[in-house]
């Protein structure tokens, strides 16, 4: 019972028409811990509705668990994360699972589902979890897999698919619940440099459509480019906050200059 009622509470807080200009995501105080090892050390950060951030730092600093925190594929130990204004660390059950609608996450490695056709793979979670017939499902994948360029490649396995390929289905994929947040952990990282683009391509567009991207990244083209706005990690902590420009330019924090005379 309590999880119905809380979906009812959250289901209209985590709308996708969340408002143009609101918090979209807000840390508060937030640490996480591995047993004895705080990785994230009372973070404050807030992102607006419709922003494009990009994370950078180096290897270790706390990133991926950083974006991780956002839809409980970690837990926090102390503070709060709040989603379109709504505190969601005490979410469970149901609850936890329509707030993930609304946070698209993409990974690395693709995490693709190795023996299901692209199509399948995008239309997974709306017939698993939401319940859609197969036949409406795979039609939004198709909708889908045209926006990321892959129109024709629909009934193919990920096995048959280049890297860039993959790593569109997944774009795809984690879009299919139409969520109004989208988290990328280093998303180019494990792509031939050929393929890098036609990615960034798609997040390019995307950053467009007005959905809140946060991006863990290394891609300074991406940073510079396509973000609102570059934060700077190191040790668990953010250092830094800045515009691309300013950031790429100016850093002011010592070891985010150290940190670009390394990646530039
Ligand atoms: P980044 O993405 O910036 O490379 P991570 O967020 O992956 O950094 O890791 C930050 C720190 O947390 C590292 O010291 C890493 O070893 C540690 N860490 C990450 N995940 C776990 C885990 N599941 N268990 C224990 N330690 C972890
Ligand atoms: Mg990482």
């Amino acid at each position: 019972q309590q999880d119905s009622l809380s979906t009812a509470a959250t289901s209209a807080v985590f709308s996708r028409s969340a408002v143009k200009n609101q918090t979209a995501v807000e840390f508060r105080r937030v640490s996480k811990s591995f047993g004895p090892h705080q990785v994230i050390k009372q973070v404050n950060l807030s992102v607006s509705s419709g922003e494009v951030i990009a994370v950078c730092g180096p290897s270790g600093s706390g990133k991926s668990t950083l974006i991780r925190l956002i839809n409980h594929l970690e837990t926090l130990s102390e503070g709060e994360i709040f989603i379109n204004q709504q505190p969601t660390s005490r979410l469970n059950g149901a609850a936890l699972r329509q707030l993930r609608t609304h946070i698209g996450f993409v990974f690395q490695q693709f995490n693709l589902y190795s023996h299901l056709t692209a199509q399948d793979n995008v239309s997974l979670a709306l017939i698993k979890v939401h319940g859609w017939k197969r036949e409406d499902a795979r039609k939004k994948a198709q909708t889908l897999l045209e926006r990321v360029g892959l129109k024709d490649r629909a009934l193919h396995y990920p096995e048959q698919l280049s890297g860039g390929q993959q790593q569109r289905v997944a774009i795809a994929r984690a879009l299919v619940t139409d969520p109004s947040i989208i988290l990328f952990d280093e998303p180019t990282s494990a792509l031939d440099p050929e393929m890098i683009g036609e990615v960034l391509l798609v997040m390019r567009e995307l950053a467009q459509s007005g959905i809140t991207m946060i991006v863990v990244t290394h891609e300074m083209s991406f940073a510079r480019g396509i973000a609102d706005r570059v934060v700077f990690m190191d040790g668990g902590e953010i250092l830094e906050e800045a515009e691309p420009e300013a950031f790429f330019t100016r850093p002011a924090h010592p070891r985010a200059q150290r940190f670009l005379q390394k990646v530039l």
